[in-house]
């Protein structure tokens, strides 16, 4: 599998939430997880499965069922977009966001177990391949892990006009501008450089 997605965010929530690419210029815009399958190389380039997992989920899960996948996996994307904006602005977040980001934390849930081994009681890991909705789980973690963290307040929209991609700043002195500096950075300064010449020549 190629490794298409570039993730910048520094949270997979956050990288999560930025698979809409461009998302406000309609002439741009990309939806970067268009069927399920995309949606498990995400999981899969996120380190949420690895190959094997990603592989088994693909092989046991029928077209029409990942299409109804599909439309769960856009609707955590949306809220988690519009809750982590929210933040980014400091306004109320949308009550169906969070209704949504909600339901998902009372049904997407994965079976666990206690083994007893070598004398001792395991938690076993949950099988995150037990149903085609399984790598939602640890991105819906991640989510409400981060929203409830104090990092949550240096969550960022990149700068670049047409991105505006999500991102947590680490940043010593929390003044990154750009999801990445050498994307939009890059193309700011391109743009900079081309309006500078266009004034002066
Ligand atoms: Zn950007």
């Amino acid at each position: 599998m190629p490794n298409p997605f570039q993730l910048v965010a520094g949270d997979l929530a956050l990288d999560f939430a930025n698979t809409l690419d461009s998302r406000y210029d309609p002439e741009r815009r990309l939806e970067l997880l268009p069927s399920y399958d995309r949606f498990i190389a995400f999981a899969w380039q996120s380190g949420v499965l690895n190959r094997a997992q990603a592989q088994r989920l693909l092989k046991q899960t029928g077209e029409a069922e990942g299409q109804l996948v599909l439309t769960r996996v856009i609707d955590l994307r949306e809220a988690l977009h519009f809750l982590f904006l929210s933040v980014e602005t400091k306004e109320r977040p949308p009550r169906s966001a969070l209704e949504s980001l909600n339901r998902f934390l009372a049904d997407v849930r994965l079976p666990q177990s206690i083994e007893w081994e070598k004398g001792k009681f395991h938690r076993l890991p949950a099988d995150l391949v037990s149903t085609p909705v399984g790598p939602l789980v640890p991105i819906v973690e991640a989510a409400a892990a981060l929203l409830t963290s104090p990092d949550v307040t240096h969550v960022r929209e990149c700068s670049f006009h047409t991105c505006r991609w999500l991102f947590l700043d680490r940043s010593k002195n929390h003044t990154r501008r750009w999801c990445d500096m050498k994307i939009c950075g890059n193309r700011a300064k391109a743009q900079r450089f081309y309006a500078r010449q266009r004034d002066t020549g």
